[in-house]
This record gives C-alpha cells, structure tokens and sequence, in this order.
C-alpha cells in the first residue's frame, strides 16, 4: 500500500484497523481524520498539502521542533554502529552511561542517579515502585499510598493512571486501592473570592489534612506535575509549591515531581523544580527529553532513596527491555545540545511573554475569555459563559471542542482540555510564527463565539 499513496483510502483503512489512544472511535470516524505526512519547524504538512502550526509541540515534546538533522544524524549513527543492547546482564552502553551522567549533573537538589524507561508512564510506574520499595526496605511496608491531584495525569498505566486524577480513567479499571487524591492549585476553577496567593496556601493545606485523615504512617509519596499539563495547564500560585516542600518534609513523605511536560525549558528554566522551588525526592522525565523524535524517559533519583536502593535493597526487581536503549540515549544527548547551545529554556522565558502580550492584546478583552496564564511557552485560555464571574459552560468541555475544531479549520493545533485551550508550542518558534498563532488562535476563538452566540439566540 506504500506503493500506492495516491489512491490507497488511508483514512478508511485507519477506520477498519487502527484503534487511537484517548478516542471515542464512533465519532473519531463520522469526520475523516487528517493524515499528517511531514514536518518541519514548527509546521505540520498533512496529506492535502495544508501547513499546519503546531501549537501543541505534538504532545507536548518537539521542543527542538521538527526535522533536525543533528538528531537524526545521531540516530543514524547510533544505529549504524550498535543498533540496541540491554542493560541486565552486568552490561551497559557508551551513550546510556554518558546520559546519566549528563541528566543528573544539570538536575537541582541531589538528584544524583538516573534509571531508564520508554514513557513517561513507565518512568512514573518506576517512580512509583522505588518510593514504596524505600520504605519496604526500610521496614516501613504499611507507607504504601500515592496521593495525587485532581485533573492530574500520570500517564496510562494503571499504576500511573490510579495516581493521576483523571475519573474517567479510573472508572476503566484504574481505581486501585491506597492511591488517594486531593485538590489541584487551581485558582481560576477553585480560587473563589481568595487571592491566587492565600488559595495556592489553601489547596497546599488540602495535603496536611488528607494526611491528618490517612495518618503519615501509611502515606509513600506525594505525586505532581509542577503545572498539571493534561489537566489543562494549572500554573500554581507561588505560594503552593514551598508549602508542599514544607508538609512532606514534615510528614517524611517522599516528593515526586512528574516533569514529563515541564522538564527540558517548557517553563523557562530546565526543569519546572526550579521555576517553582520543588526539592524533589524522585523527578520523572520524558516528552522534551528526546523532543519526541525516539521514545525515552527517566528517573532522577536523591540521595535518600538511591542510596537505600543501592546498598541495602539488594535486587530491583524491575526494568524494561528498551531501559537505557542506545539510539533513544544517543538522541536525548544530541537534543541537550541543542537546548544548551541554543539557550532554549531562556528562549521559551522570552518568547512565553511576547506570545502572552500579543494574546493578552487580542484576546484580553474578548467577552469569552475569562483568563489567560502562562509560564514559559506552556499556557491556557480559559473559556467561560460570563468573564465576571468566571463561570464555566454548562456542558464542560463541549465549547472546547468546538474551538479546537475551528483551531484546526484554521490550520492551527491547540487543545481543548474541558472548556480550556492549552498551548506549548516548539521552544523554537519565531515571533513572527506567535503572530500567525495568534492570529490564528483568535480567528477560531471568534468563530467559536459566533457559533455559541447563534445556540442561544
Ligand atoms: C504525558 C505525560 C505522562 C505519560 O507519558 P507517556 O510517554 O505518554 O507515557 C506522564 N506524566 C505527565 C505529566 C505527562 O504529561
């Protein structure tokens, strides 16, 4: 069928055969679905020839952007010299010992040692089985609950789904028990009549009391991404994450920052640990680690719990096949190059304001835009029925996907979480690309309201 692109029906083929991630496959299909056959910058090509912005950096993780070829290259080479060996059998490899190296000498606090996985969701499973394995070895077996957030997201396995907030994966067979929740910093949706300052204060105490109700003794760790990506980008006030720091210290519970989305300069500094003062016990990483061109994740590991790890757990009993994989390795190094030589976390500190002050100037005042947020070049636009009282639409999450619909007519890929549009766009974008982002943007958000203005009327 390769042979045969022109005339080859991909998107019927794709309907018969292919299941999608995160899909309700009987509406997935009512529309076709666009096939995207290339890319370079911070473009998509699809199969009709449109170019189509990436607001999104994918999923999240093209943060280099597309089509460079000093990644490439490095694959090239890797490949051509030892294509894959494991990391089991008192072996490693050149490009794995060097990336451990590298990751945990530019990672804050003592975050000294680095173990490898294909995903952010395994990287979070990997977390997640050392916190509980530090207690166990410490004789410690009954501190075995993860808490999380709401509207957090930890990834699809069903460890990492339990963990994150997401009901509707839970209600999948992803409910486990002694994983516990509690309220996300979410000021615009929670915030009330508080200051974004005293509500960060507030949902930090939510943790003190949903420990005083399960008791430190059985509480692991506490899990959280820096700013709830999948959740619809929730950029904490400043006081939430030193208060966080505070209560599991106090508590001896182990902090896991899950940087899937925030590692790598998405926030304007490497790692979102120090855009917002966490001092983390176990870090995960992904997404930007590779930009995406190879799968790969990590975790960072403290002292405290590698060297528990080290020398009194005896065997680990876990690993993936692909832990530490050559080519995956080899790519993340050249992509670090990149980020370094380039200044990228820098880069995404800059161009995240001038992309917020060209939407704060064309969407600022739009009746349907109850706020704009952003850190970095990661960010959301909140869309509400009445800006004043910053109230949500009555059917969550269905003027999103209107919008993201009109995002997409328009060339553009944004995406909606509930009634939220998020963005995080390549590090790499020009000003001149902001201005066709947001021009773009604000096309379908007026289109949007066109559409809901006429329901009503
Ligand atoms: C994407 C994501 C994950 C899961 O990563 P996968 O590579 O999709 O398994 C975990 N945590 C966070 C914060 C993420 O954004």
């Amino acid at each position: 069928m390769l042979d045969d692109i022109a005339t080859f029906d991909w998107q019927a083929a794709d309907a018969a055969y292919h299941l999608h991630p995160f899909s309700d496959h009987k509406t997935l299909h009512q529309e076709k679905i666009r096939i995207i056959t290339g890319a370079d910058g911070v473009f998509l090509t699809d199969d009709r020839g449109n170019r189509i912005l990436d607001g999104m950096a994918g999923l999240w993780c093209v943060a280099v952007g597309y089509g460079r070829r000093e990644l490439i290259d490095a694959a090239t080479r890797q490949m051509q010299s030892l294509p894959f060996y494991n990391t089991f059998f008192k072996t490693a490899t050149r490009p794995v010992i060097a990336l451990a190296e590298r990751l945990t000498a530019m990672a804050p606090g003592d975050l000294n040692h680095a173990f490898f996985a294909c995903s952010g969701s395994e990287a979070v499973d990997t977390a997640l089985r050392m916190a509980r394995t530090y207690w166990i070895t410490k004789g410690k077996p009954e501190k075995r609950v993860i808490v999380g957030r709401e509207y957090g997201y930890h990834g699809s396995t069903t460890l990492g789904a339990a963990a994150g907030g997401m009901v509707d994966m839970h209600r999948q067979g992803a409910r486990l028990p002694d994983f516990d929740h509690v309220m996300p910093p979410y000021w615009y949706g929670y915030g009330g009549q508080m200051s974004p300052e005293e509500f960060g204060l507030y949902a930090a105490k939510q943790l003190e009391t949903k420990i005083k109700e399960i008791g430190a003794d059985n509480i692991a760790a506490f899990i959280g991404e820096p700013i709830q990506g999948a959740g619809g980008v929730l950029i904490p006030p400043e006081t939430y994450w030193p208060e966080i720091n505070r209560i599991c210290r106090e508590n001896d519970i182990l902090l896991i920052a899950d940087e899937v989305i925030c590692g790598f300069g998405r926030t304007g500094r490497m790692f979102g640990a120090e855009t917002f003062g966490i001092t983390p016990d176990l870090m995960t990483l992904a997404k930007g680690i590779t930009s995406g061109y190879i799968p790969l994740s990590a975790v960072l590991v403290g002292d405290r719990v590698a060297d528990v790890l080290i020398n009194e757990t005896g065997e680990f009993y876990h690993g993936f096949t692909y832990s530490g994989h050559p080519v995956a390795c080899a790519v993340a190094l050249a992509n670090l190059d990149i980020l370094e030589n380039e200044k990228l976390p820098e880069r995404a500190a800059r161009m995240g304001d001038v992309l917020r002050a060209k939407l704060d100037a064309a969407l600022g005042d739009h009746p349907m835009v109850g706020e704009i947020r952003h850190i970095g070049l990661i960010g959301a636009i909140e869309l509400t029925s009445d800006k004043r009282t910053r109230r949500f639409f009555e059917k969550r999450g269905r003027v999103g996907t209107i919008c993201r619909d009109h995002c997409f007519a328009n060339n553009l890929v944004m995406r909606a979480v509930r009634d939220t549009m998020v963005f995080s766009p390549p590090l790499t974008i020009s000003e001149a690309e902001i201005d066709e982002m947001v021009a773009r943007a604000t096309r379908a958000i007026e289109a949007t309201y066109d559409a809901v203005r006429a329901e009503m009327a």
